[in-house]
């Protein structure tokens, strides 16, 4: 019996706004605990709210970007839950009419196109921290860090139609370029940024309706949203198989060991008690500024990807991996501007660039190597001044140095050697050297032609021009069959 499973994906991001949601309190992240609070994120009573309009433009633009309809108006509601971390005892969040509904995210998947319908788009704030480590009463006491508690969030949540962990993965990666090459959100997992939750569940493959699913709370990286699921569709299969039934629940990833544990019983939305929030009117947004927004959206990730390849004819694959980030497509444009050469540029950016900027952990925007000097580089590759060897032997000085190609190749002597007097000695000292290999190619053992090529280039330091080295070469086999 096979079982397929279904998946739906929430993803919480936090907004790239300077203050938070209903006050004007910092987001920065990584101040000293409580640092950045007032009455209003505190939950002090007679605090009232206050909307942040950046919080608002940055939702809309998601939102768009994603295909979705923005409401002229929507209402924020208050879900009411206790938490030690959550002073109002209730978060404003969106409910039955939020910012914006029905959209997609369309991508490529293992040579298919998938499509993921999102249901909505909606508005919240975030909770403050429980700190359960790291102080001195740590195993009596947990503390609490509001820093956090009204930072703008937006949840998107899709469709239950993700069919694969893999795809879920895809998803999230997806969803996080296009939220950063908008702007909307810095996608720094490690601090929390973005966040995926995962609701799962498996059916027989001869079965109509849903299965009983499980929520898989706070995954926090592309690679753990597919191991989280992958143990739970194989747990979820498991309990069927042995004729038990899969409980309704709230899980939890534990990377360590790769699986998913029981957390709490599942909450249904009725036990959150949703209510219009009355501390707030309802958010009124104007179509002329929705329609300014839609047309000053970018380039967005996959479109992007279908251009280039388009315009500069390089593989698919390339486009991809280029445009994992938008800075990186950047450097690839205007690399592939500065040489004419945009295969060549793809092949540098996507091997050497990319080599060193993993090598040494610098980020993109500070690659000391810029697009015009890499260009050069390609340039006199191409103009048959130095050969490929040579090459990345220059990159590697111009990384350290950040001296133009041309200026390297000069002062070094590195330039492709195209002087047939020079060519013509070496290739007779390699003859003389290697007689019995000579002897063998005039006896019919022609893999040894090779083999003498490869001596001649590289008693010229690998900069012959290899042309050169076989009509020369080629001619004195043949001219002298002694
Ligand atoms: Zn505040």
């Amino acid at each position: 019996m096979s079982f397929v499973p279904v998946i739906g994906l929430e993803i919480h991001t936090q907004l790239q706004t300077n203050s938070k949601l209903f006050c004007g309190c910092s987001t920065t992240f990584g101040a000293p605990p409580n640092e950045h609070t007032c009455p209003v994120c505190l939950g002090l009573p007679g605090a009232l709210p206050v909307l942040n309009r950046r919080a608002v433009e940055l939702a809309v633009k998601a939102a768009l970007a994603l295909g979705c309809t923005v409401h002229e108006t929507s209402i924020f509601a208050r879900k009411n839950y206790f938490y030690p971390d959550l002073p109002k005892g209730y978060q404003i969040s969106q409910y039955d009419k939020p910012l914006a509904t029905e959209g997609a995210l369309e991508f490529e998947s293992r040579g298919e196109t998938k499509r993921v319908g999102i249901i909505r788009v909606h508005l919240e704030e975030d909770a403050g921290k429980s700190l359960h480590e790291g102080l001195h009463d740590s195993d009596r006491m947990t503390a609490l860090d509001f820093n956090r508690s009204g930072v703008p969030l937006i949840e998107i949540v899709s469709h239950p139609d993700v069919r694969s962990a893999a795809d879920a993965g895809e998803y999230f990666s997806r969803m996080r370029a296009i939220l950063v090459a908008t702007g909307v959100t810095d996608g720094n997992m490690e601090e929390g940024s973005l966040r995926c939750d995962a609701n799962v569940s498996v059916r027989r493959s001869d079965a109509t309706g849903l299965g009983v699913k499980t929520e898989i709370k706070n995954i926090n990286s592309f690679r753990n949203v597919q191991r989280a699921l992958e143990y739970e569709i194989d747990r979820q299969i498991g309990v069927l198989e042995s004729g038990e039934r899969v409980v309704h629940e709230t899980r939890l990833f534990d990377p360590a060991s790769g699986r998913t544990l029981s957390m709490r019983s599942k909450e249904e939305a009725h036990d959150y008690r949703y209510f219009p929030e009355p501390d707030l009117p309802p958010l009124q947004i104007a179509a002329d500024w929705i329609e300014q927004l839609r047309r000053a959206l970018p380039e967005l990730p996959d479109a992007r990807r279908s251009r280039l390849v388009a315009q500069y004819a390089i593989p698919d694959y390339d486009a991809g991996v280029l445009t994992q980030s938008a800075a990186l497509a950047d450097y690839f444009e205007a690399t592939a501007a500065a040489s004419g050469n945009a295969k060549a540029a793809s092949n540098w950016v996507m091997g050497e660039v990319t080599r060193k900027m993993n090598e040494l952990g610098t980020p993109i925007g500070e690659v000391p190597l810029g697009p015009e000097a890499l260009g050069g580089l390609i340039r006199l590759v191409d103009s048959g001044t130095i050969s490929g060897p040579t090459a990345k032997e220059v990159f590697e000085k111009m990384y350290s140095t950040g001296r133009a190609a041309a200026e390297i190749v000069e002062a070094e002597g590195l330039a492709r050697i195209d002087d047939e007097g020079a060519v013509q000695a070496a290739v007779m000292k390699v003859l003389d050297a290697n007689a019995d290999a000579v002897k063998q190619y005039r006896a019919g053992k022609k893999q040894t032609y090779g083999f003498l090529v490869g001596q001649v280039i590289k008693s010229m330091g690998g900069k012959a021009n290899p042309a050169l080295v076989n009509s020369i070469m080629r001619r004195a086999l043949d001219k002298d069959p002694a």
